[in-house]
């Protein structure tokens, strides 16, 4: 395999013990100029989109920490992502907590940015209102599929009376904007109490597939994995979790905790079970630390971006010939 140049690697435990250096995203050297890498890490420090329990804007902080466990080798899949893709965190986006739409124009023109230097981006949030500027910088034309874990839809029109921009309306938004193909759409855990009985009408008569935890039960993980393919194809693809897809007994630091959630094990099982998948970016939202002093729910996020991280490094090196 011929690597190229300007390949980066984590920091060598041998020299720098993992409790040791700076906290960035798998212990990788900060790289501020996007051009240079195929895969940039990047957090949006920012939750202003939330209804309920803020705290997702010191997600990225405690994820580059807790990432510090992360090693270099997919041991299922033998993956090494930094043997396939230029990779290194790109640093936060700059956020303004007070001003909803200052921010949105700034992650928007971040990730145009990272667009158009030619790097795909894989983010921690934040809340997963981001995710919506995060698509429309991505977007350059054409509508990407979409693979979403989440206890919600997040497919509602407005809350509190007519506001439009909050954690639980992103992909409304993308669908209505053109950002995303809706018959390419699948959610996967959806669960908990809902406000109505028609509040999913909006997602499933645009054409997305929503998957209830019950039937990805009923189903394994093979099976949930089958249904996502058929769902997303060949096609390009963009794929969103939210950290409260899992069950609030593994990741309890989350603003909309819902029980009866997927283990840890089983969202490993479903990520490496997506490789293939023609991935344009990825990102792991609603990690709120301060409601999980203890940190795993930040180790949780960490991991499920390393998984996220191998899938789209191998895409990254099909499409380079690498692999
Ligand atoms: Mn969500
Ligand atoms: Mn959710």
């Amino acid at each position: 395999m011929d690597q190229g140049q300007g390949f980066f690697e984590p920091l060598d435990v041998a020299a720098y013990p993992r409790f040791s250096g700076l906290p960035t995203f798998m212990r990788l050297p900060h790289v501020a100029d996007p051009a240079q890498l195929d895969i940039a890490l990047i957090g949006v420090p920012w939750d202003a989109g939330v209804t309920n329990r803020p705290g997702a804007r010191h997600g990225p902080r405690e994820i580059r920490n807790q990432s510090s466990l992360m090693r270099r080798v997919n041991h299922q899949t033998r993956v090494c992502p930094y043997e396939l893709a230029r990779i290194a965190d790109l640093g936060d986006v700059s956020v303004n907590p007070c001003d909803m739409d200052e921010t949105m124009d700034r992650v928007v023109d971040f990730y145009t940015a990272v667009r158009k230097a030619g790097a795909l981006p894989l983010s921690a949030g934040g809340d997963h209102m981001v995710t919506l500027p995060i698509l429309r910088g991505l977007f350059d034309g054409t509508p990407l599929g979409l693979v979403h874990f989440d206890a919600h839809s997040d497919t509602t029109d407005s809350y509190f009376g007519g506001t439009k921009l909050t954690h639980g309306t992103p992909f409304r938004r993308a669908i209505e904007e053109g950002l995303l193909d809706p018959a390419r759409m699948i959610q996967v855990g959806i669960r908990g109490s809902m406000f109505d009985l028609h509040d999913l009408d909006f997602a499933r008569d645009a054409g997305v597939r929503i998957m209830f935890i019950e039937e990805a039960f009923e189903l394994g993980t093979a099976g949930v994995v089958a249904e996502i393919r058929k769902v997303v194809g060949d096609a390009p693809c963009y794929l969103t979790f939210d950290i409260d897809c899992l069950d609030p007994a593994f990741a309890p630091g989350t603003g909309t905790p819902e029980i009866g959630g997927f283990t840890t094990a089983q969202a490993q099982q479903m990520l490496r079970g997506l490789r293939g998948l023609n991935l344009m970016g990825g990102d792991v939202v609603e990690v709120a630390p301060p409601f999980d002093p203890g940190g795993v729910t930040a180790l949780v996020g960490a991991t499920m971006m390393f998984e996220i991280l191998c899938l789209m490094a191998e895409a990254v090196g099909t499409r380079k010939g690498r692999v």
